[in-house]
């Protein structure tokens, strides 16, 4: 089990490190401090578990998600070297459902998807005119079939818009895709082909004995020292005037390195307003039955409330006689719930620009993760975004 060491505020000042947040980029800094730097650091958690959002726990047997499944992928191979230093993998090739229609069809929707909703002659025709137009195997994204000069085509475009993206998409943000980032539909892809996994990434896998088990052994080195419960406000805050970190109790100047993974606005108390997170709510339940669907995730776009439902037991191959899944269920950000995902508008956005550059105002400040970037990053960025402002800083690469 991983050790907790509760520390008394005067402790604090003998680290001249401390890392906020103990997710995939406050662990990836805390682990090259005290792996390269040999140097003490303290990692300050304001949960009562590591690992951030990818933390899990065993729950009769089964190995449950606290916060929505998660999948490593990557096609940067130093970060799959980095992070297999501490964990094995088990293979995985993540499929993923939709429920269209009373049917259950591959997303990325794909050839299948076609052969499902369009007439034997229709889906050849709809089949042929993709290949023509952008070649047997290819992905392309709903827009560029809304764009085609093809009417067959365009048709298609409109079905997968219409059933795949446009609900799914006001269940997830809350508004009408028009206001949401345009990155976000140039984002959804249809298969040229009956290629149905969800990742193209090189490097897959899940973690052999889960995700908190890697985070265990990226903070096990011994000038690690973790707190638990702990809010880096509780201890620290931030002096705009001065550019400094002070120590709350006495407002004396902390003189050492804070890597930040929280988030950017909450760092300066909102000074310049709140930024906008989607939030989310899982439901977990317990079903007496071997499996309750056919693939890990299963996406709901157009019935129900909830965006999708995973059961954990198909990432581990586990057998048993009971399952455990979660619905998730988007919603606004209030008091209690979690940042889960910017909500990247150009109000925002500027916004998060003034934060930032007041923060590079702070000479020991370093912000790294998806909270403190206000971006969206699956882990591997997170984890090469750590990697990477740890070497512009402190002038070590990865060994
Ligand atoms: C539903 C969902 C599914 C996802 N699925 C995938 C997937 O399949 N594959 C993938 O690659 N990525 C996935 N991601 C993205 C993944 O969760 C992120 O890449 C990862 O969490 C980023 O790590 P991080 O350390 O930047 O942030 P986090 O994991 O959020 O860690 C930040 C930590 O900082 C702590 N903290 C914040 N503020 C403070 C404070 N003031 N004081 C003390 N501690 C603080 C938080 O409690 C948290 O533990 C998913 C995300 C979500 C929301």
């Amino acid at each position: 089990m991983h050790k907790e060491k509760l520390l008394r505020l005067s402790d604090i000042s003998n680290f001249r490190f401390v890392v906020v947040g103990s997710g995939f980029s406050g662990s990836v800094f805390a682990e090259r401090i005290a792996g390269v730097l040999k140097e003490r650091v303290l990692v300050v958690e304001k949960r009562s578990h590591i690992a951030g959002n990818a933390y899990d726990f065993k729950q009769g047997g089964i190995l449950i998600q606290k916060y929505g499944p998660h999948i490593f992928h990557t096609r940067h191979k130093d970060v799959w070297k980095y992070v297999s230093r501490f964990t094995e993998w088990l293979p995985y090739e993540h499929r993923v459902l939709a429920y269209i229609k009373g049917k259950f069809v591959p997303l990325p929707f794909n050839f299948a998807g076609i052969d499902a909703f369009f007439e034997k002659d229709d889906a050849e025709k709809v089949k042929q005119a993709l290949i023509k137009e952008f070649g047997k195997g290819s992905k392309v994204s709903v827009l560029a079939l809304m764009r085609s000069k093809n009417e067959t085509v365009q048709k298609l475009g409109a079905f997968v818009y219409e059933n795949v993206f446009l609900h799914y998409t006001t269940k997830q943000w809350g508004v009408p895709p028009e206001q949401v980032d345009r990155s976000v539909i140039s984002r959804v892809p249809v298969n040229i082909s009956y290629a149905d996994t969800y990742f193209e990434d090189p490097f897959q896998g899940i973690p052999k004995d889960g995700f908190t088990k890697v985070f265990e052994r990226m903070l096990a080195d011994e000038n690690i020292s973790v707190t638990l419960n702990t809010d880096f406000d509780a201890l620290f805050e931030v002096d705009s005037k001065k550019k400094k970190v002070v120590f709350k109790e006495s407002r004396k100047p902390f003189n050492g390195f804070v890597i930040y993974t929280g988030q950017i606005d909450r760092l300066f108390q909102y000074k310049f307003g709140a930024l906008n997170y989607r939030s989310l709510r899982f439901a977990f339940e317990t079903h007496k039955k071997p499996f309750y669907q056919k693939a890990a995730v299963v996406n709901y776009p157009n019935d129900f409330d909830f965006t999708r439902i995973s059961e954990f037991k198909h990432f581990y191959g586990i057998k048993s006689e009971k399952t455990i899944i979660a619905k998730e269920y988007p919603c606004t950000l209030s008091e209690g719930k979690e940042p889960y995902y910017p909500f990247l508008d150009e109000q925002n956005k500027s916004l998060y620009e003034r934060y930032e550059a007041l923060a590079s105002g702070f000479p020991g400040l370093i912000l790294t993760g998806r909270l403190a970037n206000f971006k969206y990053l699956n882990m591997d960025e997170a984890i090469k975004r750590a990697l990477s402002a740890f070497s512009e800083r402190f002038g070590k690469s990865i060994r």
